[in-house]
């Protein structure tokens, strides 16, 4: 197995609702494995160089600004990133962040890096609870988590969701989508954290990245947290 390279984009700004545990969870999943993870923190002001895997987590939108800004410096690098297969995962501000934009309700629209094909305006109200969804990506095919946004996302082209609500709002409560993907750059609104609790979507990136598939875990529990999440539409 190869050496894994994690960065982890601005976790000083961006890192609510214990976005930390994604990184983790990639890490020890791939470490259980018997493989190397290397993860680097990429905060204002610090280079960039190639990596296997980039998280970018949620925030409120005044740290989205900064964010916003600092990471125009990196936009050509990681679309190229991006074009050679590098993983991507965002989570709800930093998903908004790998569109074209996101539009707060006041002030001045923050520039995002369009590594997908969407974009995002303030709604009215505020998404808040857990979710259900269904997705074509993984088996089993269903994701749980957690939402709190007030951005819509829409989609264009060819960045498609990565499943349909069953309970919850997801990108912009109309559409019945939630996240986004172009080939292996994810964003999604799940916070919760989102892989220790869907732990076949963080298998599914891990070997996109290491590109090679990898031997089964006895995920015995984590499936039983994950099913006990499993809201019913009603
Ligand atoms: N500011 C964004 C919104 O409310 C992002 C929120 C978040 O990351 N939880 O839409």
């Amino acid at each position: 197995m190869k050496d894994l390279r994690i960065a982890h984009l601005y976790p000083k700004l961006l890192n609510i609702y214990g976005d930390i545990g994604n990184i983790l969870t990639l890490k020890n999943r791939y470490e259980w494995r018997g493989g190397k993870v290397i993860i680097d923190e990429i905060n204002v002001g610090d280079t960039l160089s190639e990596h296997d895997i980039y998280f970018i987590g949620g925030g409120q939108d005044i740290q989205q600004i900064e964010v916003s800004k600092e990471i125009q410096r990196h936009k050509e690098f990681l679309t190229a990133e991006r074009d050679r297969g590098a993983v991507f995962l965002g989570i709800c501000g930093g998903y908004q962040l790998l569109g074209h934009y996101y539009q707060p309700h006041n002030g001045e629209r923050l520039e995002g890096i369009s590594l997908l094909d969407a974009y995002t305006v303030a709604g009215d109200k505020r998404f808040i609870g857990n979710v259900t969804v269904k997705t074509d990506l993984v088996s089993p095919d269903t994701l749980v988590g957690f939402e709190n946004h007030s951005g819509l996302t829409y989609l264009q082209g060819e960045t498609k969701p990565i499943g349909r609500m069953v309970t919850g709002n997801g990108n912009n409560g109309k559409d019945g989508g939630e996240g986004a993907y172009y080939k292996n750059v994810f964003g999604t609104y799940m916070h919760g954290s989102f892989l220790p609790k869907n732990t076949h979507f963080a298998d599914y990136m891990l070997e996109l990245a290491a590109g090679e598939s990898l031997q089964p875990l006895d995920d015995e529990i984590e499936k039983q947290t994950h099913d006990s999440l499993i809201m019913k539409a009603y």
